[in-house]
């Protein structure tokens, strides 16, 4: 039977999600498929869109079983072919009903959770792939724990017949749609406003007594004002409804974005509190991981690269893009807070030069390009390790500064090349993203069509600044781009890790976690692991608690040794300690200048 004919009534594919034992973390998954293939094939993916790294998290599904009618199916009709799929030997175009149970123990976005507080998880951990049906309408019914009276649900999943409180059954048009939408259960915090006519939904797990409510809904509000209209001027977005589920904790960060909701997390006491005036550092933070997420609506969940056109579940999604996709995601949030009056110019600033210095500070800036780095991140930005900094680059972070560049050069048309003898137009990197959301239906795109989008808003080619800039490794023409804006640029001494070519952790004393390429650390033999126990300063020896206390001790000298513990060994290594290692400050010079880049409409 084709999918139209089954009618509304009873999708092809129903999953039961049900709590089998909360202090276990144990969800109980009952999947009936109306009409299965003789031999079907189930698996569960290994890893979920948006975060790029092979989780299998098959790993944590136990004591599948399956049945059809009264007939229990015994073990030579079930087989597991592989770490994430299992065939099923079955009477084809009969009900068959798999139950089986998932481990649900992880806070983080990407999995799944379920304990005394709160339920959570993504479609990815829970939902097995009914192969050959991804097309058909998925059915997810889920169950509200008995011994739960006061959780509720929240998913950007279109409701089908759900209780006030939300439990109940949910509808995706397909196996993708199922998965990009998590659910968040629990007693959370729940407001919601309107978006340029667009129904938004905010719920907050976690949160404290003090926490502000009304101050998080009246920025997120802006921000979201700001995105519709930077994509789409006074029309639509492309959804009709989107809720965001953050998650508030004791020490947590990051978030992963769908097609109509984000699953956020975040420190607790980054939260806007009641009765407090001053915006927090943290909270300037949350705002942009909101931005963050928000922005990826469009940029990656539908305008995405070529590659992701249709994901595949079963290994390693490649593409050499994540530079534009997460890079001009990271300009772009912190940019919009600035346009939406959340952060003035100076706020702005202080954050793009962090970023900056956080580049600068990267050895591996100069080993990998931002396109290599985005194809290698399964293997590299994923598994980070203590040489992280020296072999590869961050895609957000130069990303944003490569997004920084065309926008400053779009803006400048005279350009920087001395090449730039054609009479090009003044543009706008906004423009650009316009021009290829529809050069691309806000559909899958290449580096190509950026390439012809930048031709086409300008008037000049870009191959240039695209082969150096996003395939290159030499530094990106920051400092001159800057200056044209209305920006001075300082060199000022650098911080005592960054001179000394070190990463540290100073919990229990002090700690190397890094070793920077040639530097001065590196020069006088500092490997990852030591402890840093002390230094001799001429004929004296001090006992070092922290970093600092090197300053301390040694003065004005610049020469002296290292006394450090590796392998229950004591080691003395002779240090210099380099003068020239420097950080940029930026400063505002020409705020007419400034104010065209950051604040249009003033
Ligand atoms: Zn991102």
């Amino acid at each position: 039977m084709s999918n139209s004919t089954r009618s509304s009534a009873s999708p092809a594919i129903q999953y039961r999600v049900e709590v089998s034992d909360l202090q276990a973390h144990l969800f109980k998954v009952t999947l009936t498929v109306a009409e299965p293939a003789a031999l079907q094939k189930f698996s569960l993916p290994v890893w979920i869109p948006g975060s790029y790294l092979v989780r299998e998290f098959a790993g944590h599904l136990l004591g599948l079983k399956a049945k059809q009618g009264n007939r229990t199916l015994v073990a030579g009709q079930i087989a597991q072919i592989d770490k994430c799929s299992w065939q099923i030997r079955c009477t084809p175009a009969r009900p068959l009903v798999l139950v089986y149970e998932v481990y649900a123990n992880d806070h983080s976005v990407r999995t799944a959770t379920l304990g005394d507080v709160r339920g959570f998880f993504n479609g990815t951990s829970l939902c097995l792939r009914v192969e050959g049906q991804e097309n058909s309408v998925h059915e997810l019914d889920i169950v509200a724990p008995k011994a739960k009276s006061d959780w509720s649900l929240a998913t950007g999943l279109a409701p089908h017949k759900i209780s006030k409180n939300g439990f109940g059954r949910y509808r995706a048009n397909d196996y993708d749609e199922l998965v990009d939408s998590p659910v968040e259960m629990g007693a959370f915090w729940s407001g919601s406003f309107k978006a340029c006519g667009v129904p938004h939904r905010f719920v907050v797990a976690g949160a404290a007594p003090s926490f502000d409510g009304a101050q998080l809904l009246a920025d997120t509000q802006k921000i979201c004002e700001a995105q519709i209209r930077f994509w789409h001027g006074s029309k639509k977005p492309p959804f009709k409804h989107y809720v965001f589920m953050l998650n508030a904790v004791d020490d947590g960060y990051g978030g992963l974005e769908h097609r109509n909701s984000t699953a956020l997390i975040c420190n607790r006491r980054d939260l806007p509190r009641l009765a407090e005036k001053k915006i927090s550092d943290g909270y300037t933070t949350l705002r942009g991981l909101i931005s963050h997420e928000y922005f990826h609506t469009w940029n990656v969940k539908r305008l995405r690269p070529a590659e992701f056109a249709r994901y595949d579940y079963t290994s390693e999604n490649y593409t050499q893009l994540l530079w534009f996709f997460e890079g001009f995601t990271s300009y772009y949030d912190d940019l919009l807070l600035r346009r939406c009056g959340l952060l003035d110019n100076a706020g702005y600033l202080k954050l793009l030069n962090k970023t900056i210095n956080q580049v600068m500070q990267s050895p591996g800036r100069l080993v990998q390009s931002v396109a290599e780095a985005s194809f290698d991140a399964w293997v590299k930005y994923y598994r980070q390790d203590e040489n992280t900094p020296n072999t590869t680059v961050s895609y957000y972070t130069k990303g944003a500064l490569v997004a920084l560049c065309f926008d400053l050069s779009l803006r400048s048309p005279t350009g920087l090349n001395e090449a730039g003898t054609n009479a090009s137009n003044s543009s706008t990197l906004d423009e650009v993203m316009r021009s290829l959301w529809a050069r691309c239906e806000g559909g899958p795109m290449t580096e190509d069509d950026f390439s012809a989008a930048l031709l086409s808003a300008s008037g000049r080619h870009f191959d240039a600044e695209l082969a150096s800039w996003v395939h290159g490794k030499t530094e990106l023409p920051l400092k001159a781009l800057l200056e044209r804006h209305g920006l001075a640029v300082f060199e000022e001494p650098a911080q005592l890790a960054q001179r000394l070519g070190l990463r540290v952790t100073e919990l229990q004393g002090v700690v190397v976690k890094t070793v920077l390429r040639d530097g001065a650390a590196e020069h006088a033999g500092f490997a990852p692991g030591d402890e840093w126990l002390g230094i001799e300063v001429g004929k004296s020896g001090w006992r070092m608690n922290k970093l600092d206390d090197l300053l301390f001790y040694a003065g004005q000298k610049n020469k002296l040794h290292a006394l450090v513990a590796r392998d229950k060994r004591l080691l003395r290594l002779p240090l210099s300690l380099p003068t020239s290692i420097t950080t940029w400050r930026l400063a505002i010079q020409d705020s007419t200048k400034v104010n065209q880049w950051l604040n249009p409409t003033a």
